[in-house]
């Protein structure tokens, strides 16, 4: 493992194989009993024993995390804090994940919630802790046990929150965490015959191969994969506000984020004004040392994606800026404005780094057709005074997570997750537990 800020290693792991991941597989399968045993209000104990241990160890997690990453110590402090909140979100679900009675004829029909069994999970390099916590709060809460596989390039804090786990009182053989590829690991979690789910996070690519390795199994899938998502400017915007704000919602985590809004759409008769705007607020976006306090933006993930990131500039690309970023060791990517067509390779395909792509639109039916003409369907902004403009593009859109003069959509109490090629199923709230769990019906005779 390297520090992408540095280059320096960090640390060396032992990778595991298909026998190690089939042993994992199995102590999860034997601690799978005792664990939905576990009564309600002791589960939802123990989750709140993990939120607040993770509360405690926050700035050793924020460390490890930078490090790994690459990302500023602010952000990731952030979402150690999103962390805890969500142990502590799905402590608090265990108990009011309810059935229902229905009435029936000659008795009644009452449902209850299973838990699946054994899920695999499978997390990401760019958010590790965060993704990690989205899938095993639900996961715990509902009585599974798991078998978590992090990102080969980042690990360390997904074994830390093991280990975090143990402490906090959650039995052996509930939460265990595999260090291994993906191509190994991950696909033998995807064809064991004992893993009843996998909770999928990465690259549409790989995606499909979940659901391909899925079916042998008819295993359920929960997949949250790439998006294109679009950052729709309407000239009745607070045009200063909007410009101020979209740099973040595509340079943060130097652009490794499947809810970057890395299409910038916006209206003809503005787009000049935007542009200058955006251009100034993406001036001052502060890259550098993840360390310092004030960084927004570090390196990218690895020497490979960097060189990916910097495929789309070709020579035909028409750059509107390119910030600066430091020299020397790192994988550094400075933030790049392209003025684009929603036909072009930059507005099409997810860059996964700080690069945007500004397309202009003429009225709203225009802009509702370019938005939606991608294969993605994650996330979005609209910006608009109009309320019900703002109202008729949000159900327009097929996007699953979007945003309304904000570029904040996610949140520890409200369904996540795409439509199309970005996935299906619904990470954080309480739709989350629908994906780990079965609906059992039992009618119950009243016949004397
Ligand atoms: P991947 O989809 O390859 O990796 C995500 C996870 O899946 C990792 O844990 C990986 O393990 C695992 N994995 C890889 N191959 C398999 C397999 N055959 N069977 C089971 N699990 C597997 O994403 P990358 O990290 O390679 O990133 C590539 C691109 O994917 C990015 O540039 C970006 O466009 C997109 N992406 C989207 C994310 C999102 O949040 N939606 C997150 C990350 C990437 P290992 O680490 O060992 O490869």
């Amino acid at each position: 493992m390297l520090n992408p800020a540095t280059e320096e290693p960090i640390a060396e792991l032992e990778q595991a194989g298909v026998e190690e991941t089939d042993a994992a597989v199995a102590r999860a399968r034997e601690a799978l009993p005792g664990w939905r045993r576990v009564a309600p209000a002791d589960r939802a104990r123990l989750l709140r024993r993990l939120a607040t241990l993770v509360e405690e160890h926050a700035e050793e997690l924020s460390l490890i995390e930078s490090q790994n990453v690459g990302k500023p110590i602010s952000g990731a402090r952030g979402e150690v804090g999103m962390v805890a909140q969500v142990f502590h979100f799905y402590a608090g679900a265990v108990d009011k994940h309810y059935g229902q009675t229905i009435p029936v004829a000659g008795g009644v029909a009452a449902t209850f919630r299973e838990p699946l069994g054994v899920v695999g999970l499978i997390v990401p390099w760019n958010f590790p802790l965060n993704i990690t916590s989205w899938k095993v709060g639900p996961a715990l809460a509902c009585g599974n046990t798991i078998v978590l596989k992090p990102a080969e390039l980042t690990p360390l804090s997904a074994l830390r929150l093991g280990e975090l786990a143990l402490d906090a009182g959650i039995p052996d053989g509930v939460f265990n965490v595999l260090v291994g590829k993906g191509s190994l690991v991950g696909q033998r979690l995807i064809e064991h015959p004992d893993v009843a789910k996998i909770g999928f996070t990465g690259s549409t690519e790989v995606g499909r191969k979940v659901m391909q390795g899925a079916a042998g199994t008819i295993k359920r899938v929960t997949l949250e994969l790439g998006g294109k998502s679009a950052n729709v400017i309407f000239a009745d915007a607070d045009l200063e506000k909007a410009a101020t704000a979209a740099p973040y919602a595509v340079f943060d985590n130097a652009g490794q984020d499947c809810c970057a809004r890395s299409r910038i759409l916006v209206q003809k008769q503005v787009y000049d004004q935007f542009l200058d705007y955006l251009i100034e607020a993406t001036r001052g976006v502060k890259v550098g040392d993840p360390r310092d306090e004030a960084t927004e933006m570090g390196p990218l993930i690895s020497a490979q994606h960097r060189e990916t990131v910097a495929s789309f500039l070709t020579d035909d690309v028409h750059l509107a800026f390119r910030g600066e970023a430091p020299e020397g060791p790192g994988f550094w990517f400075p933030c790049t404005l392209v003025e684009a067509t929603n036909d072009d390779r930059v507005a099409r395909e997810e860059v996964f780094g700080p690069v945007a792509a500004i397309i202009p639109f003429d009225d709203e039916a225009d802009a509702v057709r370019i938005a939606n003409d991608t294969p993605y369907g994650l996330s979005g902004s609209i910006w608009t005074r109009d309320g019900a403009r703002a109202l008729r593009v949000t159900r327009a859109l097929d996007v699953g997570v979007l945003s309304v003069n904000s570029n904040s959509s996610v949140r520890v109490s409200t369904p996540f997750g795409g439509f199309k090629q970005s996935g299906f199923g619904r990470e954080l709230g309480m739709q989350a537990l629908d994906g780990y769990s079965e609906v059992k019906n039992v009618f119950i005779s009243t016949d004397g």
